[in-house]
């Protein structure tokens, strides 16, 4: 299948935006950008796009998709009240079945606010993995793993995800390896999933240093930090994405920057918990790969990657006094190309020749897209949601002038009004 996009404006690397050209994608790639379209290349689909921004879809590092059921279901409580008194008794009573139309929702939003890809962290992840292969979107999914008498149980759970689905969907499913945290982990549960990541060459998706009360707590107990401690378990030895990353110090930046760890940033979650602000200016001058996430939508409360890229350019110029330490294309770039980086795809998140055709058509036809003295600024400061009017994924369009196409969204509310009535 080939697909041409005609008279768009193309957001490249290097900041660089190429205006009224072409794109071609041939199967799940690029097959080219430029001001003229080559001859011989023969279209199956023509999009024209004048008027229209061509990205790289967004990529969101960190969620717990099926949340979407507990969107604003236990708002205003701090973190340790609301994971283990309001968030994880709710949770040990969702089942498969619940698990599976949350995560269809939640793919519904996100292909809705231009998200490509994502990084989840969820239990009935095979659900999951269902509803990700049905919808054609790109994600890494994870079944987490907490110490505790159902540990054996749960590692083999884990074990049989990645025999199941790595790879899975044409290469578009990739499967994680997640120690939930230190907090929920015992050196000795984290030291074996270092060892089944290393096994299998998969990265591993964690929580690091969420809280103040997290490192005092791993301090208490252990002597050292979150990130210490699975540095010594040998975590690091993997592709490590890290979620939150508020209180790193200068040790652990190190440990980071040496094993090329990712800091997944996710402000709005950070915020709504009470639990900081991330010093990401901080990181990006060691050198770390900082992406964005949006955590789940029960502490969020939506997996809107245009409001965090907003969101995380407001706060580096707020906390630093400084408005120049917050540039467009370096949010743009955790949101898309640093977010591929963290999971090790090389070939992703930029509009260029050879890379995978994960693509969003964004309108700059709106009142607050006017005028476009730069438009990586538009993107970053005055977009919506729902400028975004199509998406492709590995060259497969998932959304066509805001119509989903992998999706029956009507009988997706119809089994969450049933799902819902069932759970609470
Ligand atoms: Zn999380």
């Amino acid at each position: 299948m080939k697909r041409l996009i005609r008279n768009a404006s193309y957001l490249l690397a290097g900041n660089q935006v190429l205006e009224n050209a072409f794109l071609g994608i041939d199967g799940d790639r690029i097959a080219f950008v430029s001001r003229e379209c080559p001859e011989d290349f023969r279209a199956d689909d023509v999009i024209e796009a004048k008027g229209y921004l061509v990205m790289p879809g967004l990529i969101n590092t960190h969620t717990h998709l099926p949340m979407t059921i507990l969107r604003s279901y236990a708002d205003g409580y701090p973190f340790h009240t609301w994971l283990f008194d309001k968030i994880m008794p709710i949770e040990d009573r969702m089942d498969g079945d619940i698990t599976y139309w949350s995560a269809l929702l939640g793919i519904a939003e996100m292909i809705k606010s231009g998200t490509t890809d994502f990084v989840d962290m969820y239990f009935f992840s095979e659900q999951i993995a269902k509803a990700v292969e049905e919808t054609k979107i790109r994600a890494q999914i994870t079944r987490p793993i907490t110490a505790g008498d159902h540990f054996n149980r749960v590692f083999d759970e884990a074990k049989r995800l990645i025999a199941q689905y790595h790879g899975a969907s044409s290469g578009k499913i990739t499967v994680s390896v997640s120690p939930h945290a230190v907090y929920t982990n015992t050196p000795q549960t984290l030291e074996k999933c270092a060892r089944l990541a290393r096994e299998h060459g998969l990265c591993i998706h964690t929580h690091i240093s969420e809280t103040k009360k997290e490192n005092a707590d791993c301090m208490a107990q252990y002597g050292t930090t979150p990130t210490g401690l699975m540095q010594d378990v040998g975590i690091f030895e993997n592709r490590v994405i890290a979620a939150h990353c508020v209180y790193l110090n200068e040790a652990d930046m190190d440990i980071f920057k040496r094993s090329g760890a990712t800091v997944a940033h996710n402000p709005t979650s950070n915020l709504k918990l009470g639990n900081g602000v991330a010093p990401i200016l901080k990181y990006q001058k060691a050198g770390i790969n900082v992406s964005l996430g949006t955590d789940g939508t029960a502490s969020n409360n939506n997996l809107n990657m245009l409001e965090e890229m907003h969101l995380a350019g407001l706060l580096l110029c707020g906390i630093n006094e400084d408005p120049a330490v917050c540039q467009s294309a370096d949010l743009i770039q955790m949101a898309t190309k640093n977010g591929a980086k963290a999971q090790g795809i090389e070939d992703l998140g930029c509009i260029a020749p050879g890379c995978l055709a994960d693509i969003i058509l964004v309108s700059l036809k709106e009142p607050h897209m006017y005028p476009q003295h730069n438009i990586q600024n538009n993107l970053c400061f005055s977009a919506q949601a729902a400028d975004v009017d199509t998406v492709i994924v590995g060259g497969e369009v998932l959304m066509e002038h805001r119509e989903l196409k992998t999706i029956d969204y009507e009988k997706v509310i119809a089994e969450m009004d049933r799902c819902i009535a069932r759970l609470f």
